[in-house]
């Protein structure tokens, strides 16, 4: 395991709390500041990487791979979610026209944040989060409301972040570069792909 550096305090915006905290994680250079600096402030966090969006499977295994490398250099634990992209389809294939930021990616939210409360529940993490409000593409105020939806249903506490503040997403890809963490173009699904969107 690397030493982690100072620069690794990220920009939390709450007091510390303990607790068990699963923090879902849609790519390695996305969690490289939540994730630290959730274990900074206390809590006991593991990893949920979990994207039945993501397209094709071999994108799939290489952010795997770059989150596993991650958790190496944090000396942290990580859940592997399995992929089953037909889950996915069969619920977005008929928003497949949308653009970026439209209805289909308010339903991926919702289709990861509610595999992560499920998760979480069953497996006695009393809260959860996720990585993806550090991106500049994505709605943060949005994702944090489907995820405390998400999480009520569950019994769970949702611990709601806006990543991207504070220079965050810059920080993100700052690291990923220092760390060698493989760091995607697009956003993930075989829609985003098509479109050759930046990544968000
Ligand atoms: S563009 Fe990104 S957030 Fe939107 S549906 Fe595709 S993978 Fe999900």
């Amino acid at each position: 395991m690397r030493p982690m550096p100072n620069s690794l305090r990220g920009p939390a915006d709450a007091s510390p709390r303990g607790g068990r905290l699963l923090l879902h994680v849609c790519c390695a250079p996305d969690a490289s500041v939540p994730w630290p600096a959730l274990m900074d402030e206390g809590f006991d966090v593991c990893a949920f990487f979990y994207g039945d969006n993501i397209h094709p499977e071999d994108e799939w295994r290489r952010r795997l791979d770059a989150v596993r490398a991650l958790r190496e250099i944090l000396g942290a634990s990580v859940v592997e979610g399995d992929y089953r992209p037909s889950r996915w389809f069969a619920e977005a294939s008929a928003l497949s026209g949308e653009p970026e930021g439209g209805r289909r990616c308010a339903l991926c939210f919702s289709l990861q944040l509610t595999a992560t409360a499920g998760y979480a529940a069953k497996n006695g993490f009393r809260y959860a989060g996720t990585t993806l409000t550090i991106s500049p593409h994505k709605d943060p105020a949005l994702i944090n409301e489907i995820g405390a939806a998400a999480c009520r249903g569950f019994g769970v506490e949702w611990v709601p972040r806006v990543w991207r503040k504070g220079d965050g997403f810059k920080l993100s890809v700052g690291r990923s570069r220092e760390w060698g963490l493989y760091r995607q173009n697009y956003c993930g699904c075989a829609y985003s792909f098509r479109g050759g969107e930046e990544k968000g």
